[in-house]
């Protein structure tokens, strides 16, 4: 809030969640008494680092002097943590971790960091992901791109449709919005399904559909029959995809 106030933005420099001081950025994210929960359960010396009266470069400068590159790791993502939760405050998310478990979530956070980075995690994933051979498509195909995207807060769902010729010109292409409730895997099924039927109605066929949920393409290609409410928009798709053979 001081930042914005010192750049001629009209809002009080005072931290509105303890009213105490000005919320300079190291009260946000370290001095301000709402996280005393937070910082007086690392296991950092509050008393070696320096208050809250300094720049906050400086503190990180203090910090570096006389923290270990662990402490200085865990700091950073308390920093980071404390600074994403008061954001989803403001946008009144009810995603916030409860403030005796910010320390724990960091320290689960960066394990499960370095974990990715060991080579037998990275090999493992280069396995998962395998191999992809890119071809370029049949002269005359066109290649129907598809994504959906979810606001649950509004309620509403987002399609995109790109549809593009074989030297990858954009022929036609798409933008839909709805209000529903769907889960992440019938947005991505109602998405291929517009993508056909705009396919269809723009008379730009034979066509390739691509999607980046590889179960979906799974149970396009199998022909899967399944009941859930996937289920009912796989059979028009599959119907769809008949009637265009
Ligand atoms: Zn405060």
């Amino acid at each position: 809030m001081l930042n914005l106030n010192c750049r001629g933005i009209r809002v009080s420099p005072t931290c509105p969640l303890c009213s105490c001081r000005d919320e300079t950025t190291l009260h946000a994210l370290w001095g301000c008494r709402r996280l005393k929960e937070v910082t007086s359960t690392l296991p950092i010396d509050r008393a070696k680092i320096g208050g809250e009266g300094m720049l906050f470069f400086d503190f990180i400068l203090g910090c570096l002097g006389c923290l270990d590159l662990a402490e200085i790791c865990l700091l950073c993502v308390v920093f980071w943590k404390n600074w994403y939760d008061e954001n989803q405050k403001v946008k009144d998310l009810n995603t916030v971790t409860a403030v005796n478990d910010v320390v724990g979530w960091s320290r689960i956070y960066i394990s499960d960091f370095q974990d990715s980075k060991h080579p037998q995690a990275i090999e493992s994933n280069q396995q998962r992901v395998g191999t992809v051979i890119w071809k370029p498509l049949k002269l005359g195909m066109y290649k129907i791109n598809t994504d959906a995207t979810i606001n649950q807060m509004c309620k509403k769902v987002g399609f995109g449709i790109v549809i593009q010729n074989t030297t990858g010109f954009v022929m036609a292409c798409s933008s839909q919005c709805i209000c529903a409730t769907f889960s992440p895997q019938v947005a991505e099924v109602e998405a291929i399904l517009r993508g056909l039927q705009f396919a269809r109605d723009s008379e730009l066929l034979p066509a390739t559909i691509e999607s980046d949920v590889v179960v979906v393409v799974k149970w396009i290609n199998e022909k899967s029959n399944i009941r859930a409410d996937v289920g009912l928009i796989l059979d028009d798709i599959l119907s769809l995809i008949n009637s265009m053979a």
